[in-house]
This record gives structure tokens, C-alpha cells and sequence, in this order.
């Protein structure tokens, strides 16, 4: 069977960057499962899965425009220490949601020196280029209430 538009596929994935650091893994894991065509992941990844099926292994490179989207500057602010107060120790990696015009958004600490710190509202993959070892564990048929939601019920889905 093969992957396409209504139906589920797992599959299990090593994803690294440019300088070949793993940037995550499914390896040790269940394999990832997703729904075909409903955009539950990136899209040139899902462009990679059409027509492959269970046991293929492919490896695939997705741009930053079909991954995570392109790095914007006006996510990236930096702003003075003292917006944190209450936080005793800020550092590199915390996460906060940060207020803005666009409504809420989470954003990361990038850089803290003694009088500001530097925060990104960018996805954290945004702006690189992903590289995904793949392999197809299984491929079958959605239920109709699966392609109505638009996700995957059950074993590696929603449970509601
Ligand atoms: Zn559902």
C-alpha cells in the first residue's frame, strides 16, 4: 500500500542539520504516525512520503521554505533586563510567551548579557535546512472520522 491522501503512515526518522548534529530522533521510540495530505508535517517532507511504502528508506533534504519557514528579523528582539524581573536567573534555551500585537507567542532566550536579553519568536528550525533518514514502517487506510479531523486517531494519535 502506498502512501497518499487519506491515508496514515509511521515511520521513524533521524533529523539533522547542515553540520550533521542530530536535531532529533525517533530512534528508540515508536515511529512517528501521521495523516497523508493534511499537512501534519513539514511540507517537503510530505512530498518525500507520496508514493513510498512500508519498508522504503529514503533520505530527504527540506529547504527552510518548505521546513520551518524562513528566519524573521522582527521575531528576533533584544530587550532590557529588567522585562524579566521576577526571573532570577535567565538563560540561554528558557522559554517564555511574550505579548505582542500579533497576540501571545512563545519565545526563546538566545543571548543574555548583564544588561539585556536577546529573545527569538522564530521556530527554532526556522531558516535551516532538514535533513530527514527516513523509513516507513506502515502504511494503511484512514477512518472516515480520521480524514474529518484532519489527524490520527489511536496508537500514535489523538485519543479523544
Ligand atoms: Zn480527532
Amino acid at each position: 500500500m502506498l502512501i497518499e491522501d487519506r491515508r496514515v503512515a509511521q515511520f521513524h526518522y533521524t533529523l539533522t542539520n547542515d553540520q550533521g548534529e542530530v536535531l532529533d530522533s525517533s530512534a528508540g521510540h515508536e515511529p512517528l504516525t501521521y495523516l497523508h495530505g493534511k499537512g501534519n508535517i513539514v511540507p517537503g517532507l510530505e512530498k518525500a512520503m507520496a508514493g513510498k511504502q512500508a519498508g522504503d528508506k529514503l533520505k530527504v533534504s527540506v529547504s527552510p521554505e518548505e521546513g520551518y519557514g524562513l528566519q524573521i528579523p522582527e521575531l528576533i528582539q533584544v530587550v532590557p533586563r529588567e522585562a524579566f524581573k521576577g526571573v532570577d536567573d535567565i538563560k540561554v534555551g528558557m522559554r517564555f510567551q511574550a505579548e505582542t500585537e500579533q497576540g501571545p507567542v512563545m519565545v526563546r532566550v538566545t543571548d543574555v548579557s548583564a544588561e539585556t536579553v536577546t529573545v527569538d519568536g522564530n521556530h527554532e528550525l526556522a531558516g535551516q535546512t532538514l535533513h530527514f533518514e527516513i523509513e516507513v514502517t506502515s502504511v494503511r487506510d484512514a477512518s472516515v472520522e480520521e480524514v474529518l479531523h484532519g489527524h490520527v486517531h489511536g496508537e500514535g494519535g489523538h485519543h479523544h
